[in-house]
């Protein structure tokens, strides 16, 4: 409870920081360190035995200064509403870093999804729908996918909210598959941002990524698509990982082979010609990149030390405590920060939206086009600003962008009085 609850006070920290350094009126943190609505809701969901369930459901609306609510849905046994908030105020920065005209927000249900059969998953979707439907809306709040909710779970989503509605409104949620209004590129698209980043760092270090060796954290949505990513661009992935293990090859694994291993087994571990590794033995191999892509507090004080990674990419949200944080300033480790690192998906997301809004729908290469504008356009900015201020780092200069982006905002709308 008090490691979740601390994601958001640590969070609000670099908020602060920002405000400070940038000279901002007090005010901006104010408003940023007090979620502007929350919601918890009781979810009755009737399971295969014929019992009910009531299950726990979250929605966090952080700060929606520069337009509607965005953020995903995170289906998890660790989710409470410390961490939904934390996750919330990290989507505000996300969308301002990445200029996209969203305010952040997100949702969460504490459960087990491995544990629960395709239909209890559906009524527990449509009923959080059913729980949420006042806060939500393409105008409103638009929630997406997140860890352990994907397409599938968003198409239920999206169906509920269009029955009560009366008709068809995709526009309330994004990550949907391209048939039922998703855009193409989007289930891609959280790794390919990652990726692009990655490789604006390395560009940027002088680091070549042919033949670079990588370490994957995590092999789900983003980190099994961030490995094929790499992969393609010539990185050798020596190791992944998920929730039961890793395996590692030094001479290289092949991403696609190892993600078929998984859906049939259910797990990377076993996966032939690798050794068994641990997730703490992943984060401390000899490697030039690491992607932590799993969940929060993953890179702590007790083992940033041990890593030797020369660039950190950020799939996952706020895998790195401020402790790890200042061990990986000291050993010059370059760490790209979740909230430009991971900004892809919500980017892609916004395009989804945009889509949906017009009813013309784009080409995968116009797609990607977009989010690769977009993603270098966002590193360049935060990258000159790290140069233009020694003692900070991408992180520290990311919050610098996105706070003076919502300070301007709220300036402007008069909320700063
Ligand atoms: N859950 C994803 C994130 O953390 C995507 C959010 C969205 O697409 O709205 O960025």
């Amino acid at each position: 409870m008090s490691k979740r609850l601390n994601s958001f006070e640590l969070a609000c920290n670099h908020v602060l920081s920002a405000v400070k350094r940038l000279n901002l009126n007090p005010a901006v943190y104010e408003i940023l360190r007090n979620p502007e609505r929350v919601l918890t809701a009781a979810i009755p969901v009737k399971m295969d035995d014929g019992s009910i369930k009531v299950f726990t459901g979250y929605r966090v609306q952080h700060c929606s200064v520069l337009g509607p609510f965005k953020g995903g849905i995170r289906f998890h046994p660790d989710v409470d509403m410390g961490e939904v908030k934390a996750l919330a105020l990290w989507m505000t920065m996300k969308c301002a870093v990445l200029g996209l005209p969203y305010g952040g927000a997100k949702g969460g249900v504490t459960c087990d999804p491995r544990e629960m059969s395709l239909d209890e998953l559906e009524r527990l979707s449509r009923g959080y729908i059913k729980a949420m439907y006042p806060l939500l809306g393409r105008e409103k709040d638009i929630p997406a996918p997140d860890v352990y909710t994907n397409a599938r779970v968003m198409t239920w989503m999206m169906d509920e909210f269009s029955e009560i509605k009366g008709y068809n409104e995709f526009g309330v949620i994004t990550g949907k598959p391209p048939v039922v209004g998703g855009s193409l590129g989007r289930e891609e698209a959280t790794a390919r941002g990652c990726v692009i980043a990655v490789r604006e760092a390395a560009a940027a270090l002088g680091i070549s990524l042919n033949g670079a060796a990588v370490a994957v954290q995590g092999f789900g949505n983003v980190g099994s698509i961030a490995a094929r990513l790499l992969h393609e661009m010539g990185c050798r992935i020596i190791a992944v990982s998920d929730s039961s293990g890793g395996i590692y090859n030094p001479r290289g694994l092949d991403p696609v082979a190892v993600l078929q291993f998984k859906k049939n087994t259910g797990t990377v571990k076993g996966y032939p010609g690798s050794r068994p590794i641990s997730n703490e033995e992943l984060l401390a191999l000899s490697c030039d990149i690491l992607i932590p892509a799993a969940l929060e507090n993953q890179i702590t004080e007790q083992n940033a030390r041990n890593i030797k990674a020369r660039i950190i990419g950020e799939g996952a949200n706020g895998p790195t405590t401020p402790g790890a944080d200042r061990i990986l300033n000291e050993k010059k480790i370059f760490v790209i920060p979740d909230i430009l690192a991971n900004a892809g998906g919500v980017t892609v997301s916004y395009f989804e939206w945009a889509q949906n809004n017009t009813g013309y729908y784009w080409s995968e290469e116009e797609v990607n086009r977009r989010l690769e504008e977009k993603m270098v356009a966002a590193f360049k900015e935060v990258y000159q600003m790290y140069r233009a201020h020694k003692d900070l780092n991408m992180r520290d200069c990311a919050y610098l962008v996105a706070v003076q982006r919502l300070s301007e905002a709220m300036w402007l709308r008069g909320w700063l009085g």
